[in-house]
């Protein structure tokens, strides 16, 4: 039988339910509220774990490209000392070249064109490695500017992602307060006392405290019930617990016949 239990209408002045049949019948409506928020606090939960694992990714290529712009700055500082020794050494065969103008004796001049030569070589070598560390400098950074710019695709993907997100987690704090005020107008229906016991059950049995019993058999912890239990659920005139986990329990006396 399928009731509408969970759309449940707010009495404005509730009648307390007094009778086991009527205290069951609360119980049964606070059970559906409490599923529900339950349910949407899974929900919530979960939504907040895929938040904090984009939030992680998103952290963690923010620092691998910091760290290559690190890299890139060394490269580029380790050019230009590369270039200020290119500088120096340019010089030193300038002051060559007006050294070689100015010898007379041959010996000196063989001497001088030997010390030429070498500055050359090294110029050559130089020269050789500053254009290949320009040109691997380029190649990095144009790897870079790509990666920042998927980077910046990712983080506008990521914050429309947050921005869904976080209008869904509101949504379903509105849902869970909404559901907590019904929630309290139905608890104000029975003593204090027996909502205390309803929830102690729920905490210790998966927040199920209010279970059907089907075949005599009591749907919570799938135990049979002896016939005189089952019995006494069917007439409802006083509160069943089950003898093995304890819940409450309430039966369809039609369907427990035709069984
Ligand atoms: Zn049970």
């Amino acid at each position: 039988m399928q009731t509408n239990l969970g759309e449940d209408t707010m009495p404005t002045n509730p009648a307390m339910a007094t009778s086991p049949h009527d205290i069951i019948e609360v119980l049964r409506k606070l059970q559906i509220l409490d599923d529900e928020i339950r349910e949407i606090r899974i929900r919530r939960t979960e939504r907040l774990d895929q938040l904090d694992k984009l939030r992680k990714v998103i952290a963690h290529m923010q620092r691998e490209i910091e760290d290559k712009r690190g890299k890139l700055i060394e490269a580029e500082t380790s050019a230009r000392i590369k270039l200020s020794e290119l500088d120096t050494e340019k010089d030193r065969l300038n002051k060559s070249k007006s050294k070689l103008n100015g010898v007379t004796r041959s010996k000196e001049y063989v001497a001088v064109q030997k010390e030429l030569e070498i500055i050359r070589k090294n110029l050559a070598t130089k020269e050789d490695e500053l254009s290949r560390l320009v040109k691997a400098i380029d190649d990095f950074r144009s790897a870079i500017a790509k990666e920042e710019e998927k980077f910046a695709d990712w983080r506008s993907e990521a914050d429309q992602a947050e921005r869904d997100n976080q209008a869904s987690l509101d949504s379903m704090q509105t849902k869970i307060t909404d559901v907590d005020v019904r929630r309290k107008v139905i608890a104000d229906r029975v003593d204090r006392a027996v909502v205390k016991r309803y929830e102690k059950i729920a905490a210790v049995r998966e927040g199920r405290a209010v279970v059907e019993m089907k075949i005599e058999t009591c749907t919570g912890c799938n135990m049979t019930l002896q016939p005189r239990f089952a019995e006494m659920v069917l007439r409802a005139t006083s509160l069943v617990q089950c003898p093995h986990c304890s819940r409450y329990l309430f039966g369809d006396a039609s369907a427990e016949a035709i069984a």
